[in-house]
């Protein structure tokens, strides 16, 4: 167990993420008196952050008991209530993450950064800093490594003009599907297993209604539809003509779906020339097959009940059919993968070209599978994780593609990062508003999040529906008012 003192009580959860970048312990405390340090000794590790402030700075003081020791002094700000407490968070997670990286002898690539997306943070920072400024910062203040700030900087400007054309009344739709064939052994969605007992006609009747009430907000109050994505889950676990019934009533009652319609064609076991076809004719305009290993041995361990033949099978039916915006979804870091596993993947992608890659770094989540059965599997070192990570950046660029859009998740193996690549003329607007949050979003199906952007992207608003699928099916009027409630302008 982990204990953690400080006088600045609110930063606790901060000062936290910033151990758990450094340890798998999970077990932290804390400790609520000066005087306690002194009685505790069943602790791993006790560490103490403290700030300290005068009328021009402030100084925070991080040590660990019985061990290192480091200053971080900061200009007081000045300013409101608001930017007073999110500079002082910095000041407390820099003093916490340098004294960790001593005693730990560890550098993390993403530096001190935790609880805010890298690129989301280089936009704001850009606001009224210089490009030199901005690079300083990341690099010296929060210690982010060479490597990573140029990913960042280079999905700013892939992103740019995809942000820039996103208005204050435009309206992303998410129609979620949260069942799929088999449960991955990382999984931790709140997704269930389509079975003979799934009462699936009462779920498609709830999300209907889900979809029809939000059309009626997003009309009466003048929302202009950008994008719509049909996720999951896995959507194509639906039957052909439930697939063609829920997705052709949502276009008709939302009249169309703004410049772009994603489908999650996820596992190849769930698709055929049928349903494909009607993706097709409703306009769907870019689908995702999503091999996540190319390794038969791997597919069978993390339980997906597919082989490899059958993703490629899916991908070129797909081709032949007429997509021309295709992702395929891969994972670095799988139990039991080495880095030549991970190149027999990279292989594979190379050989089909798919339009947009997605390079995910395995998470181990708490509710999956993998979490409670961890000593069973073999997993990759975070260095190897790395290398396997260098070798899809390197792919990525082979096929002509260039980072657009990235996001970091606990629990990730070596504290990487997820990165979408995609070909010129490729990216997934949805993706970029949603990752970034600079676009609203209505969000059907059950664990589906509203969102709603308040002063440009200054404050955001969030309605979850509930996760569990019978709630969800007894909530969905309930929820609509409260939806009714945040997107009224
Ligand atoms: S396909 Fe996705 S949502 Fe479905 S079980 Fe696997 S990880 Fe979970």
């Amino acid at each position: 167990m982990i204990g953690i003192f400080t006088n600045e009580t609110s930063f606790f959860n901060d000062i936290a993420e910033e151990i758990r970048l450094f340890t798998d312990i999970t077990d932290i405390e804390f400790i609520e008196s000066e005087k306690d340090i002194e009685a505790v000794s069943d602790y791993d590790m006790l560490l103490c952050v403290v700030l300290d402030e005068n009328d021009n700075e402030w100084n925070v003081n991080a040590h660990i008991v019985d061990g290192e020791s480091y200053s971080f002094k900061y200009s007081r700000v000045i300013g409101d209530e608001l930017v007073i407490k999110r500079y002082k968070k910095r000041c407390m997670k820099i003093a916490a993450y340098r004294v960790l990286r001593k005693h730990f002898d560890m550098n993390i690539p993403w530096g001190s950064l935790t609880g805010i997306r890298p690129t989301r943070l280089v936009r704001e920072l850009l606001i009224n800093n210089s490009a030199e400024e901005t690079k300083r910062i990341m690099r010296e203040d929060f210690d982010v490594t060479e490597e990573k700030w140029h990913l960042a900087e280079e999905i700013v400007n892939v992103q740019k003009d995809i942000i820039a054309s996103t208005n204050n009344n435009d309206i992303d739709i998410y129609i979620g599907v949260p069942f799929c064939k088999t449960r991955c052994l990382y999984c931790s969605f709140a997704s269930e297993v389509r079975s003979k007992k799934t009462d699936m006609g009462a779920y498609l009747k709830a999300l209907k209604e889900d979809i029809r009430l939000g059309s009626e907000l997003v009309k009466k109050y003048g929302y202009n539809v950008r994008s719509m994505y049909m996720g999951g889950g896995t959507p194509t676990v639906l039957t052909h003509s439930e697939l063609e019934d829920i997705l052709s009533y949502a276009l008709s009652v939302y009249e169309g779906f703004g410049k772009e319609l994603t489908v999650e064609a996820g596992r190849p076991d769930t698709i055929d020339k049928k349903k494909l076809e009607i993706l097709k004719k409703l306009g769907v305009n870019r689908i995702s097959i999503n091999p996540q290993s190319m390794n038969m041995k791997t597919l069978e361990l993390i339980g997906r009940s597919h082989t490899p033949e059958e993703i490629k099978d899916a991908y070129y039916m797909a081709k032949n059919i007429g997509f021309d915006s295709i992702n395929m979804d891969i994972i670095a870091g799988l139990p039991g993968e080495n880095i030549d596993d991970m190149e027999n993947t990279l292989n594979e992608i190379i050989e089909m070209s798919p339009e947009n890659l997605t390079i995910h770094t395995l998470a181990i989540k708490r509710s999956s599978r993998l979490k409670e059965r961890l000593n069973e599997y073999p997993l990759p070192s975070g260095k190897d994780v790395d290398i396997m990570l260098e070798k899809g950046r390197q792919t990525a660029k082979k096929l002509g593609m260039k980072p657009y859009y990235m996001y970091r998740q606990k629990y990730m193996r070596g504290n990487f990062e997820n990165v979408g690549y995609a070909k010129e003329g490729k990216v997934c607007i949805y993706n970029i508003d949603m990752m970034e949050e600079t676009t609203n979003i209505m969000a059907h199906g059950a664990g589906a999040m509203s969102k709603r952007l308040f002063d440009g992207e200054k404050r955001i608003e969030r309605i979850p529906n509930p996760k569990d699928i019978s709630t969800y099916i007894e909530k969905v009027q309930i929820v609509s008012e409260e939806k009714n409630k945040l997107f009224m302008v």
